[in-house]
């Protein structure tokens, strides 16, 4: 077995991981979350990879499960968002969460407009915008969340990245829609890469690794149990690889470098927990323009007089 990084280096202290881009511990009201340190430097964005700490629901729930879809108490589960509307100052029906369905089908937010009109057509595993006040939301338990910047042209993609998805090479599917339809520099792009299961406690069959073989630096990310047909696969390596694959510079890159199995005080761990968990939430959302008051009293200006 490899041995855990997360195991070594306590989180909730801002010591160790020297040398390393480490995410900062924030406590906003109840809820305890991390921040990227490069995304962070975007002014115009609000960005979060909550932790589970800071909500109402109890046992294998406990405290802040966003998902209404793990047997979780309805009313707690409702409780737990408005917690998070409350701290960040989002309202709640600016928040978007889509079906996670372990796909590689990317859901594109035009800035104005409609952008889907029943629920089964919100089966995706990806969400890219340039709208404003729109929390685009990644529910995760195990599962990568993997969040992208341009951070010139303001535009966002959230990607939850399982083994599946990542197989499917979601996160370079997403570079690709944002270089192609935004134009997006490759420098330009920075991107945040989430708490996970690390490889310290992710053994998978050889189904799975074969689903991986043919990725190009496979090597860096899947690793042979010699004499069993198991692998350890490091699941936040094999998104930084297709993230370097397509071009984006090392220094745009951000690794949590955290296990949600190991640091089930933390975070929710599907593998962890054996089944029955919670779900934390990763969310980014572009800050809007507040109303222009000034603007609105000057344009009645000259008729008051
Ligand atoms: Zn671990």
């Amino acid at each position: 077995m490899v041995e855990c990084p997360s195991l070594i280096q306590p989180l909730l202290t801002g010591k160790a991981n020297e040398g390393k881009s480490m995410f900062r511990s924030v406590k906003n009201h109840s809820i305890e979350y991390l921040e990227s340190p490069l995304l962070s430097k975007c002014d115009f964005l609000t960005h979060a990879f909550c932790t589970r700490l800071g909500g109402v629901s109890e046992n294998e729930y406990a405290s802040l499960n966003i998902s209404f879809k793990e047997g979780d108490e309805e009313g707690k589960v409702l409780h737990n968002w408005n917690r998070i509307a409350m701290a960040f100052a989002i309202p709640l029906e600016q928040f978007l969460v889509v079906n996670q369905v372990h796909g590689d089908d990317v859901l594109v937010i035009p800035p104005y407009g409609d952008f889907f009109s029943t629920r089964a057509e919100l089966n995706h595993d990806a969400i890219v915008t340039n709208r404003t006040n729109l929390a685009v939301c990644i529910k995760t338990a195990d599962c990568v969340p993997v969040f992208f910047v341009d951070r010139i042209k303001k535009i966002i993609a959230v990607v939850h990245a399982g083994w599946r998805s990542s197989a499917l090479e979601i996160s370079a599917k997403v570079i690709r829609l944002l270089r192609e339809k935004y134009g997006s520099a490759k420098q330009d792009i920075l991107a945040a890469i989430g708490p996970a299961i690390g490889r310290c406690c992710f053994e998978v069959d050889g189904t799975t690794a074969d689903a991986f073989f043919n990725q190009k630096n496979n090597e860096e990310f899947l690793f042979s149990c010699f004499g069993t047909n198991k692998w350890i696969l490091d699941l936040a390596g094999a998104n930084r690889r297709q993230i370097l694959n397509c071009d984006i510079p090392e220094e745009n890159i951000d690794v949590a470098d955290l296990c949600t199995s190991c640091r089930q005080d933390l975070f929710f761990s599907h593998r962890g927990s054996g089944g029955i968990t919670g779900r934390q939430v990763n969310f980014m959302m572009i800050k809007g323009d507040a109303p222009c008051r000034v603007l609105t009293i000057g344009d009645e200006y000259p008729r008051i007089q």
